[in-house]
């Protein structure tokens, strides 16, 4: 039998010491253990562990992800979403949507019932889920995001960030702030899953990047940027700057290279590579699973918060600090981990 497992992530970007590390690695440890016991189960399948593993995330408000959201421009939360079933090619995605405290969850609810494969707006996903009988409830801001968007506001009147220059010149529209970027650090969250029957699937949720512009959908919410999954290939989810992942379709890149015959790691490093060689360094991180069970991650950024479950390992392995390197599995040699900053 396939030694069926489960990765997550918990965003990519520059690593900040604090305090908030262990509760991190707990959380991480928490979700991957989460989707694991669903593979566990009697025909269990990587589309409930990636659903189960994500919800554990969203709820935890410790990443950019469900009641931990980055804050827009406005202070508002607004989410996007993904889920893809490599048995079918099924996939469902959400965007600029708050009204769901499990936006990953809704995804799905889009891919199961209904003929479409991506709605964006919270009116007229409050619609959809009023038709198939969902109750939704509006996400509000955590206050430890409120106290970050206070400081991140703070730091645009001083002029202390650069990023984003040409929607800087619409701010005034928006805000009466005199400087705008995104922070680099997301925390958005995601998961890929291979089960015992080799079904693969991948699943991303987000808030998006810290003062986007209102309207704004990223990565997270585009099969083929954000997530990728294909029994054919494997599965892929991704992390980082999403207009950025967008234009190389990094996930769908990734299962290209497992399609032609790559291992997970090798393909991740590949598709990453491009990223680099096209767009520079830091940027993001991608997670892997190939069709046989073969792991993988890398990233151009200085971490990647990610957590392995597999069958044939004894306990979750988590890994948040940039220097910890992923585990080397049984009959499974990794690749070249060499990163290129
Ligand atoms: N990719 C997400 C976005 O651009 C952010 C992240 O991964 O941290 O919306």
């Amino acid at each position: 039998m396939l030694d069926f497992g489960i990765i997550v992530h918990g965003g990519a970007g520059s690593f900040t010491p604090g305090p908030d590390v262990p509760n991190r690695r707990k959380v991480l440890e928490t979700s991957a253990d989460a989707g694991y016991l669903e593979l566990k189960k009697r025909g269990g399948s990587s589309l409930d562990a990636v659903e189960e593993a994500i919800k554990v995330l969203e709820d935890s408000k410790v990443f950019n992800a469900g009641s931990g959201s980055s804050l827009s421009i406005e202070g508002k939360v607004s989410t996007d979403a993904a889920i893809m079933n490599g048995n079918n090619l099924g996939c469902g995605a959400i965007g600029n949507v708050s009204i769901h405290r499990n936006p990953i969850s809704l995804a799905r609810l889009v891919m199961e019932n209904s003929d479409h494969v991506f709605l964006v707006g919270s009116d007229e996903l409050l619609k959809f889920s009023r038709a198939i009988g969902v109750t939704s409830t509006r996400l509000v801001p955590s206050e430890q995001r409120l106290k970050q968007y206070k400081e991140n506001l703070a730091q645009m009147k001083d002029g202390k960030i650069k990023a984003w220059p040409r929607n800087y010149k619409l701010l005034r529209s928006y805000q009466s702030s005199k400087k705008f970027d995104s922070p680099e650090n997301s925390d958005t969250v995601g998961a890929v899953a291979v089960d015992s029957s080799s079904n693969v699937c991948a699943g991303v949720s987000t808030g998006g990047r810290w003062l986007k512009l209102p309207g704004r959908v990223g990565d997270s919410a585009i099969v083929g940027s954000g997530i990728y999954a294909d029994n054919l290939s494997g599965a892929a989810s991704a992390t980082g700057a999403g207009e950025e992942i967008i234009r190389v379709c990094l996930c769908k890149t990734v299962c290209d290279f497992m399609r032609n015959g790559a291992d997970a790691q090798s393909a991740c490093e590949a598709a990453i590579n491009i990223l680099t060689d096209r767009r520079g360094v830091g940027i993001a991180g991608v997670i892997a699973v190939d069709k046989l069970g073969r792991f993988g991650a890398a990233r151009n950024t200085e971490m990647l918060q990610r957590a392995f479950r597999f069958d044939s390992m004894k306990k979750t392995y988590v890994a948040v600090l940039p220097e910890e390197k992923d585990p080397v599995r049984p009959n499974y040699e990794l690749g070249d981990l060499r990163l290129r900053f």
